[in-house]
């Protein structure tokens, strides 16, 4: 057998994971409570672009770029969010971000925000969300995120409660042609044994 000896990324790049902070305004019965919380306080711009700053004066001697992939908690619920990446594309050239979003913030938001980031990964999470204003809204935000140089993807969360209504937001995905997975829970780390379903399943079928 030949050992690996070196795995090197098809395009070199700082990657990183940058957990915004706990934050969410859902509650999700399968999130564990140190992904999501209602009472952290959101990180203001200050603390995160000195949280940026030291990392990046770490790092830039690599000459390499950047790859960013925000998450939470629910970064669109910090207001600082947006100024914060206007702010990295504007000083420091950040090669690529990604988002992963639950979708609750509004279309108007989204499509600012599509015009700063490379992808936008939505995740459906049924006790809460808004059937059919989440799939308007990925539907805006696909038909202005155009491949190859952006792109919007739909994680529709594999909710053991939800199966029927899965089915039909496979089918609108394939007739509008937007990208998704279907991505199993790990209900191991749960936070209760029951959806609560404040949600809006109204998308009709
Ligand atoms: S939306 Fe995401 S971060 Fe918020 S509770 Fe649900 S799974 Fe957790």
């Amino acid at each position: 057998m030949i050992p690996i000896v070196k795995v090197d990324p098809a395009e070199p790049a700082i990657s990183l994971t940058w957990m915004l902070g706990s934050r969410c305004n859902y509650n999700c019965m399968y999130c564990p409570s140190e992904l999501h919380d209602s009472t952290s306080l959101h990180p203001s711009l200050e603390t995160l672009q000195t949280i940026w700053r030291n990392f990046y004066n770490k790092t830039h001697y690599q000459l390499m770029p950047y790859k960013i992939s925000f998450t939470g908690g629910e970064v669109t619920a910090n207001r600082s969010f947006l100024p914060l990446v206007s702010w990295l594309k504007d000083q420091y050239q950040v090669d690529k971000i990604i988002v992963t979003t639950n979708g609750s913030a509004s279309k108007n938001y989204y499509l600012k925000l599509a015009k700063l980031v490379d992808a936008i990964s939505f995740s459906t999470h049924s006790e809460f969300f808004n059937e059919r204003e989440f799939f308007l809204k990925v539907q805006a935000v696909n038909d202005t995120m155009i491949r190859p140089q952006k792109s919007v993807h739909v994680n529709i969360m594999d909710e053991y409660w939800n199966q029927d209504r899965i089915k039909m937001y496979k089918d609108l995905l394939d007739i509008n042609n937007v990208s998704y997975s279907v991505n199993a829970i790990n209900y191991d780390v749960k936070i209760r044994d029951f959806p609560v379903q404040k949600g809006q399943l109204n998308l009709a079928a």
